[in-house]
């Protein structure tokens, strides 16, 4: 390990056209003591959730906070989106809805994922709106209002054909009938009619129209029967940019509230003007020389062409970074060291995993930028939770969603 330490210096490459915030400043570093971190940019998220408004014509925002808030904590980043126009939260299980409500936080939040058996009480008594999609839902949710004294606000999701949630096309008329039921005697009222989109991310695609050509037939069947629908929602991030006719009076939006693109072959973050919000950060473990033909990682599946000098990244699996960004021929991840990008070498471990250095020596305790904003920050040569998802066979969301508890996150902007 000869050469001198390499100064972190800024990248020298242009910011890209058009970049949203082209600052090109350092990227954030783990706090003192720590060998990782999760830095979450509370402004990005509260810019992003500007953006979408923007596209969204009259349609209100709802932030979508499920899982931790894609890893990026669900009650800041709640308060970050609202804090940027978002109207209402999102999130799948009711439990998540009520640690919302604990954290203080009393914006309309709706919970669609609902099992039998919940205690749906706490829900109904918090004002958490609840999505009903059979009799059996229906009923929990009634019980629990009349337990509570409370009229249960309710909004209803029928399946446009995507055959995952959702009443189906057969039941849909009888569910009506006994919503209008339970409404006229005060245990319920529809806030709202739902259904999501199975393609949205390919715009054109023509189950796109036969979803909302059934949307349409859906809430048309529910105004006959005497039921009104409340707030139409179907369009997820990709709908609400690119499909005009999605947005209706609500668009429920995670992945693009995070700086991340729903469609990366159609359009990035940057031509989305969203900034990403995680940046993946840890310090330099080990710096070591090897020479040339030396095996790294489990399985010696790499075997370095010419002598190098090698990183040891004190993060792995175990921390959610994707096995399958393991190097292999062409491909596989990279990290930021000193403003250059650095390739993994070999298979990803548990708990680290070693990145080709290029004969440079940086000391031990370097930073590292495993992904960041990137070129949305200025700073091109960063990868991105996208380009994790590329090197390892998956999307953007998973990427930034698995980092786990063992990285700890840190807030920064936003008003706290
Ligand atoms: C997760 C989810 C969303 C948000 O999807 P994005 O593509 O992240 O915007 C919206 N609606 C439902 C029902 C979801 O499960």
């Amino acid at each position: 390990m000869g050469s001198p330490v390499e100064e972190a210096a800024p990248p020298t490459d242009d910011p890209a056209a058009g970049a949203p915030r082209a600052d090109g400043h350092a990227p954030p570093e783990p706090s003192p003591g720590l060998p990782a971190e999760a830095v979450v940019d509370l402004d990005a998220i509260s810019g992003n959730a500007g953006v979408l408004r923007g596209r969204l014509g009259g349609a209100q925002l709802m932030a979508v906070v499920k899982a931790d808030g894609y890893g990026h904590g669900a009650v800041p980043a709640a308060r970050a989106a609202l804090a940027g126009g978002a109207a209402w939260l999102g999130v799948a299980h009711v439990h998540e809805a009520l640690a919302l409500r604990r954290a203080g936080i009393s914006a309309p939040v709706l919970a669609w994922l609902l099992t039998p058996g919940l205690d749906l009480t706490a829900a109904v008594a918090a004002d958490v709106d609840l999505s009903v999609a059979a009799p059996w839902s229906l009923g929990e949710v009634a019980a629990a209002a009349r337990v509570t004294g409370r009229t249960a606000s309710i909004h209803l999701e029928v399946d446009t054909g995507m055959s995952r949630g959702g009443a189906s096309p057969a039941l849909w008329a009888d569910l009506l009938d006994a919503v209008a039921g339970h409404v006229a005697e005060g245990s319920v009222r529809v806030r709202g009619t739902w259904a999501h989109f199975a393609s949205a991310d390919t715009p054109g695609d023509a189950s796109v129209d036969a979803q909302l050509e059934a949307f349409s037939g859906a809430v048309a069947v529910a105004r006959a029967r005497g039921v009104d629908p409340g707030l139409l929602h179907h369009a997820n991030s990709p709908a609400a940019l690119f499909d005009p006719r999605a947005r209706f009076d609500l668009a429920r939006c995670g992945i693009a509230l995070y700086g991340l693109s729903p469609a990366p072959h159609v359009a990035s973050s940057v031509q989305l003007g969203l900034v990403p919000a995680m940046t993946l950060t840890a310090r330099l473990a080990h710096v070591r020389s090897v020479p040339a033909d030396a095996g790294v990682s489990y399985g010696l599946t790499h075997r370095t062409p010419r002598a190098t000098t090698l990183g040891l990244v004190p993060v792995g699996y175990g921390d959610g970074l994707p096995r399958h960004a393991s190097s292999r021929p062409g491909g596989g991840g990279a990290v930021l060291v000193a403003g250059r990008r650095r390739p993994v070498l070999g298979r990803v471990c548990m708990d680290q995993v070693v990145v080709d250095l290029g004969g440079e020596a940086p000391a031990p305790g370097e930073p590292v930028v495993l992904f960041g904003a990137g070129e949305a920050a200025g700073r091109p040569a960063e990868p991105t939770a996208q380009d994790w998802a590329e090197a390892a066979g998956t999307i953007a969301y998973e990427v930034v969603t698995r980092i786990g508890p063992r990285v700890p996150r840190r807030w920064t902007g936003g008003t706290a």
